[in-house]
């Protein structure tokens, strides 16, 4: 039988949750979803350098707002606890000496002075210094110093890393779920710390110890790991452990040109790569995040998914549970994926449209109120009805629909020329039709007025623009009967005899 599916979302406390992140949260919450397995976060937070406050927090909120929260994690379901690294720092030190044991890992005392060095003498050679078994015999550690010695050190206090002893000579064509066979010479790898005299675990032996204790059955990550990927493979071979499956996803790139999309790249061309906004602790400096830029959440998943992953049909928008029954790792690409700003509003407008008109009037009443302006929701309602189809974003609903609440306070300069010298008797005779209307209906001023018009052969364009002109303030908004009904015969008549003294 297979082991159930479990896989992690293990990102490193360092700062905001960047979007091609968020993306690697989502592949593994879909694939757990999808083959109804645990989707589980583990915060790898060993390296206490680039630890920065409030970024864990800030991980876990973005999740949440995306509705892709994990079903473990810290503080929820702790049934492989703990899920910090910090707090699981007692528990790899026996795992580092296991590998001493078993000669797949050696304690090295080189100190970063002469590691520089060695470095700068390569660097003038036009080498460059890697630490591995070509020179590790020469260099200072446990393969070059008798044991009594290295014992003497250890507990004289000396600094010390504990390394991994890679394989010499072997090629290893190992299985990737996106890439399919990919092949490493062991050789070219270098022999990466493990261990450091801190007593802290570096990323790569945590990794591999928690993906085991936590029981993770596939490792679904950003293809900036694939370099790790041998390492990790190795190092699952010297615990004598069963290896996950892996799956490295395509690169998140620029709109333009090449390259990953950066950290900086989003204030920077104008949209959010961040899913919340957040304030760095140090700097003070705010980045945009898609939750205060307007973004729904949906819209935001349903894109990402997209980011070099396809559904095989023409199919576009897909419901976070339709993507759970879509989803498969086989049909993600291995080509990195290019950011496209305005397919990612695109698809805000399309959820924005689908989006419950009652919610966003609530929301919308809101910021009426601090303009000081009180209606009933059912109007506001309405009135997010008739308007939102021309909207991407909830803040750019007062713009499409301020006429519904207050008169004009200008006429746009160029659709003034519809306001010609015979319009003003026009005007007012269309007043006294529409003060004799009973039922004020869209549909029943529509009729008489249209009526009115041809029984007296006057032309469309005579009254219907510069009657919006004298209701809107320009030619702009939804159709006009429905604008009529909503602001009332009263308002109506009033911004038609404004309008009227305005032009005279
Ligand atoms: N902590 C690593 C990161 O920040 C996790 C990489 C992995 O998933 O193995 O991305």
């Amino acid at each position: 039988m297979s082991k159930p599916v479990r896989v992690r979302f293990a990102p490193s406390p360092t700062g905001p949750l960047h979007i091609g992140g968020v993306r690697t949260a989502l592949f593994n919450y879909l694939f757990a979803k999808k083959n109804g397995g645990t989707f589980y976060l583990r915060v790898e937070d060993t390296d206490q350098n680039r630890f920065v406050p409030g970024a864990e927090k800030y991980i876990m909120e973005s999740l949440e707002w995306l509705g892709i929260a994990p079903d473990e994690t810290v503080g929820k379901n702790e049934k492989f606890g703990p899920y910090r690294q910090s707090e699981r720092k007692h528990l790899y030190k026996e795992y580092a000496d296991q590998l001493i044991k078993s000669g797949w890992a050696y304690y090295a005392f080189d100190s970063a002075e002469k590691l520089d060095e060695l470095r700068k003498i390569d660097e003038a050679n036009g080498k460059t210094f890697i630490y591995n078994h070509s020179n590790r015999e020469h260099l200072d550690n446990s393969l070059t110093v008798d044991a009594v010695e290295v014992a003497k050190r250890i507990s004289a206090g000396a600094d010390y890393v504990i390394r991994f002893k890679t394989p010499v000579g072997e090629i290893l064509e190992l299985n990737d779920m996106i890439r399919g066979d990919v092949k490493f010479d062991t050789n070219l790898l270098d022999d990466k710390v493990l261990f450091k005299s801190d007593g802290m675990p570096t990323y790569h032996l945590a990794n591999i110890v928690d993906d085991h204790l936590m029981e993770t059955s596939h490792v679904i990550r950003g293809e900036e790991w694939l370099p790790s990927l041998p390492l990790h493979v190795l190092l699952y071979r010297a615990f004598g452990w069963e290896a996950p499956k892996f799956a490295h996803l395509p690169l998140i790139l620029k709109p333009v040109g090449n390259g990953k999309l950066s950290k900086r790249d989003g204030d920077k061309l104008g949209f959010p790569v961040f899913p919340l906004e957040w304030k760095d602790p140090v700097s003070g400096e705010t980045s945009s995040g898609y939750r205060e830029k307007g973004f729904l959440p949906e819209a935001v998943i349903n894109f990402l998914a997209l980011l070099g992953w396809s559904s095989g049909t023409d199919q576009e928008l897909f419901t976070l549970d339709e993507l759970v029954n879509v989803f498969d790792l086989s049909r993600v690409n291995k080509a990195g994926a290019k950011f496209d700003p305005e397919k990612n509003k695109w698809f805000n407008h399309q959820y924005f449209q689908r989006a419950d008109n009652a919610v966003l009037a609530k929301d919308f009443s809101h910021e009426l109120l601090q303009k000081g302006i009180n209606k009933p929701i059912d109007f506001v309602t309405e009135v997010v009805r008739l308007v939102k189809e021309r909207a991407t974003f909830a803040s750019e609903l007062w713009d499409l629909s301020a006429f519904f609440f207050e008169a004009p306070i200008a006429y746009d300069e160029k659709a003034s020329k519809n306001f010609k010298p015979e319009t003003e008797d026009l005007m007012q005779q269309l007043t006294v039709v529409l003060e004799n209307i009973l039922d004020f209906s869209s549909e029943n001023i529509e009729n008489t007025v249209k009526c009115w018009m041809t029984e007296n052969e006057i032309g469309m364009g005579k009254i219907m623009q510069p009657l919006r002109l004298s209701l809107v303030g320009s030619l702009k908004g939804p159709h006009l009967f429905d604008i009529i009904a909503m602001i009332g015969k009263e308002e109506t008549i009033t911004r038609i005899n404004k309008a009227i003294e305005n032009f005279k």
